[in-house]
């Protein structure tokens, strides 16, 4: 089994610059990541709000710099999925391109959009189900779409989808959204959306691409159909902390909890970005708390020895 001072879960902002740190310390470091390098941030059309990039760069591009900068300066990655974390001298990390040991962690796993659960969604994801109206807004001008949530997100995503789209329905549990005053104010007064209270999605309808939502008023209990050729869905996001439930402290959210040099309750293993609690969810926030994580897992290896 090969042994590493650190290994990185996560290849997003946050590991990233974790990974860059460790190895400029002289740390040797692996990477785990099981999707694209760069994270959730590859999404996103263009980051206007990450210092350094006066107009603006493409999340991919800015995702694709990181990988290159923290492999260029040593970092080892592999493109391999966690599938098992358990703690004995070293902390032993399954994935599946094989094990490898470390006497520290850094959990870099972010989170992920939670999903609606309901007949059709994963069949016809990327078939007009769609996670991200920044990213896939654009597929849908001159149509009609529908946005599944009541928070901030959902209703940034619906104002944002008026750009493109015909018609936005936002479908609600509740009598209320969830959203801050202003967007919310926004929202009312923006003719191009129409709520649907009380209601959630019990089906996605459609054969290869979607065709329409079947939906169930909990109020009323009427069940009716609404023809849209699209739905995004923000009803929240889902920390990826499933693995390591029984060996760090998490909150009531799945979220890990850190102090503020990231380290975690247990010793030598440390969190950072999305999946730590009280994140902001930022990249500029990531790469702190990555950098962070790297100083305080190099003097955590100096104090041992
Ligand atoms: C559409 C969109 C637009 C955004 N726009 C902005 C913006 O303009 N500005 C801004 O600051 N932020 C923006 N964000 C938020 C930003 O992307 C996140 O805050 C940031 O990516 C968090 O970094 P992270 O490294 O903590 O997590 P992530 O970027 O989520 O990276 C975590 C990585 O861990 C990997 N992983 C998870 N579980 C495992 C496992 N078991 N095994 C191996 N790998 C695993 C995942 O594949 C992922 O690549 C946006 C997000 C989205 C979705």
């Amino acid at each position: 089994m090969t042994k590493y001072e650190v290994i990185i879960i996560g290849g997003g902002p946050a590991g990233l610059t974790a990974g860059l740190y460790a190895s400029r310390a002289g740390l040797k470091s692996l990477l785990i990541e099981r999707g694209i390098f760069g994270g959730q941030i590859v999404n996103a059309a263009l980051v206007e709000n990450y210092p350094g990039f006066p107009q603006g760069i493409s999340g991919a591009e800015l995702g694709s710099l990181m990988h290159q900068q923290a492999v260029n300066y040593g970092l080892e990655v592999i493109t391999a999925e966690l599938t098992e974390f358990t703690a004995g001298q070293l902390y032993n990390v399954s994935t599946t391109k094989g094990n490898f040991e470390a006497a520290t962690i850094i959990i870099a796993a972010g989170s992920e959009h939670r999903k609606l659960g309901v007949n059709g969604e994963e069949r016809l994801s990327g078939h007009g189900v769609s996670y991200c109206a920044t990213c896939d807004g654009f597929l849908f001008r001159d149509l009609e779409v529908a946005v599944v949530g009541g928070g901030d997100t959902a209703i940034t995503d619906a104002l944002e989808l008026t750009r493109h789209v015909k018609k936005v329905y936002v479908i609600h549990r509740r009598d209320q959204l969830r959203a801050g005053k202003t967007l919310e104010e926004r929202a009312f007064a923006q003719p191009k959306l129409e709520f649907i209270w009380d209601t959630v999605v019990e089906e996605v309808l459609g054969e290869k691409m979607i065709s329409g939502l079947k939906l169930h008023n909990v109020k009323t209990g009427q069940h009716s159909t609404l023809e849209v050729h699209g739905v995004f869905v923000a009803v929240g996001l889902m920390p990826n902390s499933q693995s390591f439930f029984n060996i760090v402290d998490l909150d009531d959210a799945g979220y890990i909890i850190t102090d503020e040099m990231m380290a975690t309750s247990a010793p030598g293993i440390f969190a950072v970005g999305d999946i730590r609690r009280n994140s902001v969810r930022q990249v500029s926030t990531a790469v702190g708390d990555g950098a962070t994580a790297a100083m305080s897992a190099f003097k955590y290896l100096q104090e041992r020895g």
